[in-house]
């Protein structure tokens, strides 16, 4: 354990006034930095998403600065009361249960209100899933779109899925252990069984773990688990159409996915326009003209 150093310590400047968006470690604590440290110690408050999680740091670095929580239930109300505090000369820090606060954390909305303010707003980098999935992950990194989460409902999820374009880039998800094995089915049934992906678990905590592979593998993989724990970022990079003229009629790949994947014929529409590089409504009026054709 550390000594606490306070506030007002002759060791560092006192802080400027403003919001300060604090990044804290995503499972190891050494990744805090030495600027975050600093900050949470001078600061006036911080803002907790959870002030249990975030005392259990304070307490392993001997920090004594007041906490108040700050979540998604109270983001509304609670920003009112920060953002008055800011108006007369507060330092206020912002911290997330882990990670970078304002992804797929609070954070935004006391961002946006400070700035309309007119107060200042310093970012304290550090620790965030997403990136450091992406860099360890073999994907391209050139250019990517992090969605954060999937939605929980299947028939949403497939259609978020069913949207993401296809291309050079690469797309992160984040994505909950009980829902992992369901997402994986949709992705499958989206882009193929070969399509490959990277799961990237546990990042930088003691079973931290990347299984990379096609989506059916990696399904099969995890599916063989007695359960599937953990934190973990989906990444994949859907490739790019082929560009050669189908060589069958979309009525008769209409009639094998249907069979094939129990897919209905919508969705089996859906995917074809998709692989064609047409919209759903040209491939309906091309199935409608076939089917008049074999009649
Ligand atoms: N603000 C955080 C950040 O900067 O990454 C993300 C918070 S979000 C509520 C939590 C999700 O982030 C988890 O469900 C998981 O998808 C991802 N995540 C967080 N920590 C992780 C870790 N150590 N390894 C893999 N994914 C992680």
């Amino acid at each position: 354990m550390m000594n606490a150093i306070s506030s007002h310590s002759d060791q560092y400047p006192p802080l400027a006034p403003g919001l300060y968006l604090v990044a804290t470690p995503i499972g190891n604590l050494e990744d805090i930095t030495l600027r975050a440290l600093r900050i949470l110690r001078s600061a006036d408050r911080i803002a907790c998403e959870d002030t249990r999680q975030t005392q259990k740091l304070l307490n392993h670095f001997g920090i004594a600065t007041p906490t108040v929580s700050y979540h998604l239930y109270n983001e509304g109300l609670r920003a009112q009361e920060l953002m008055t505090q800011l108006e007369e000369g507060s330092r206020i820090a912002v911290v997330s249960d882990a990670g970078t606060p304002g992804i797929a954390d609070p954070g935004h909305e006391l961002v946006r209100a400070a700035i309309a303010a007119g107060i200042p707003v310093f970012p304290v980098p550090g620790a965030n899933a997403a990136v450091n999935a992406l860099i360890a992950s073999g994907l391209s990194t050139e250019s990517f779109t992090f969605h954060g989460f999937l939605p929980a409902k299947e028939g949403q999820r497939r259609t978020a899925l069913e949207q993401v374009p296809r291309g050079q880039e690469t797309h992160l998800f984040y994505e909950a252990p009980h829902r992992i094995l369901d997402t994986l089915s949709d992705l499958e049934a989206v882009f193929g069984a070969t399509q490959p992906v990277v799961i990237a678990r546990e990042l930088t905590k003691l079973h931290e773990e990347f299984l990379r592979g096609t989506v059916s593998e990696v399904h099969k993989q995890l599916a063989e688990r007695p359960s599937v724990r953990g934190e973990m970022v989906l990444l994949f990079s859907p490739s790019p159409q082929e560009t050669a003229v189908p060589t069958r009629s979309i009525a008769v790949e209409v009639d094998a996915l249907m069979q094939s994947e129990s897919l209905s014929e919508k969705d089996a529409l859906k995917r074809i326009a998709r692989e064609r590089g047409i919209g759903k409504s040209e491939a309906y009026r091309e199935l409608q003209r076939e089917q008049s054709r074999r009649r």
